[in-house]
C-alpha cells in the first residue's frame, strides 16, 4: 500500500516567478552550473532564488550513490571539469553572495571522493570574495584514507556541513553504502584537525524514525563537537522514493529546537521547511554578529 498521509497546510511553497529568480536562474545557465535546488526538486526554491541565494553542486549531476530519499540521478558520473571551480567562484562574485554553499555528488569512483576538487573550488571563491563567507555540504569520503579530509580542511571553509540524514536504525534502508559512525566521525575529524571550523549536520524527519531516536542523534552529534543542527520534514521527490511516513506537527519541531539549544548547539534550525542551505547565510552572519 503505498497510501500516503496528506500535505498539511503549513507545508506551503511560494511560486518562483519573481525578477529575482529568473536572474539567479539566468547566471547558473551561463555558468554551466548544477543546483541542488532543481535537481533535488527543493520547495524554497522561489523564496531563496529570489534572494540570489542558490546551493551549488560540483562535480556533476550523476552520484555513485542511491539514497532512497534523494532525486540525483544515480549512475556512472562525468569526468571531472577542471574549470568548474572557476565558474562557480565566478557566479558567486556575480550573484554577489555573502554566504555560498557549495555540495556535490558522491563520487566513489575517484580515489580522492572529490577532495581536491572540493579545495579549488573553496580556494577559488575565496580568491575573487575574499569576503563571502563558504560553507561546503560534502560526501562522506567513506572509500578514501584519512588524507582526503585533510585537503578539503586545510582549504579552510568557514562552515564544513555533513548531513546524518535520519537516525542510525533507518540507515539501511534509507541511506544504504553509508555507515552512521563513519559520518559522525567525519565530522568530529574536522574539529580535531581545525577547532576553529564551525561543523555541522542535519537530518530529516517522517522517514519513520521516533522522537526518541532523534534525540539521540543530537546527544551523538554534540559527541562529535557538531556547532550547528538542521532538522526539516521530508518530502518524497516521486512515488518511487521512500514514502513519507508522517507530517511532523511545527510543535514538535519547536520541541526539538528547544531541546537541542539545551544540549548545546551554537546554532538550530527545525521547521518543516527547513533544508540544510535554508538561510544558512542569514544564520551565520547573526552568529558572527553575536
Ligand atoms: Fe536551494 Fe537550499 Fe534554498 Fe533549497 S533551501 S532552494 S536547496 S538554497
Ligand atoms: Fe543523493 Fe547524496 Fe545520496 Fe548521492 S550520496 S544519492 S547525492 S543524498
Amino acid at each position: 500500500d503505498n497510501a500516503q498521509p496528506k500535505k498539511p497546510d503549513w507545508i506551503r511553497v511560494k511560486a518562483p516567478v519573481s525578477e529575482g529568480y529568473k536572474q539567479t536562474h539566468k547566471i547558473m545557465r551561463d555558468h554551466k552550473l548544477v543546483t541542488v535546488c532543481e535537481e533535488a526538486g527543493c520547495p524554497n526554491a522561489g523564496e531563496c532564488w529570489s534572494q540570489g541565494h542558490a546551493t551549488m553542486m560540483i562535480m556533476g549531476g550523476i552520484c555513485t550513490r542511491g539514497c532512497t530519499f534523494c532525486n540525483i540521478a544515480t549512475g556512472r558520473p562525468d569526468t571531472l571539469d577542471v574549470f568548474e571551480p572557476g565558474r562557480v567562484a565566478d557566479a558567486v562574485q556575480k550573484l554577489g553572495l555573502n554566504h555560498v554553499v557549495v555540495t556535490s555528488v558522491d563520487r566513489d569512483d575517484l580515489d580522492d571522493g572529490g577532495a581536491e576538487h572540493f579545495a579549488q573550488t573553496i580556494r577559488a571563491i575565496r580568491h575573487r570574495s575574499p569576503d563571502t563567507t563558504i560553507e561546503i555540504l560534502t560526501p562522506d569520503f567513506l572509500k578514501c584514507d584519512a588524507s582526503a579530509l585533510e585537503v578539503v580542511v586545510a582549504a579552510k571553509p568557514d562552515v564544513f556541513n555533513h548531513n546524518l540524514e535520519t537516525v542510525p536504525g533507518l540507515y539501511p534502508e534509507v541511506r544504504p553504502g553509508a555507515r552512521y559512525f563513519h559520518s559522525l566521525r567525519l565530522l568530529q575529524r574536522v574539529k580535531e584537525l581545525d577547532p576553529t571550523m564551525f561543523t555541522k549536520s542535519g537530518i530529516m524527519v517522517g522517514l519513520g524514525e521516533d522522537r526518541q531516536s532523534v534525540h539521540q542523534v543530537m546527544d551523538d552529534m554534540r559527541a562529535a563537537d557538531i556547532d550547528f543542527l538542521t532538522i526539516g520534514q521530508y518530502l518524497q521527490p516521486t512515488p518511487k522514493h521512500h514514502a513519507v511516513d508522517r507530517f511532523v506537527h511545527p510543535d514538535e519541531f519547536a520541541s526539538y529546537e528547544k531541546a537541542a539549544y539545551g544540549k548545546g548547539f551554537l546554532m538550530v534550525s527545525a521547521t518543516p521547511l527547513t533544508r540544510s542551505s535554508y538561510h544558512a547565510g542569514d544564520d551565520f552572519a547573526r552568529l558572527r554578529a553575536a
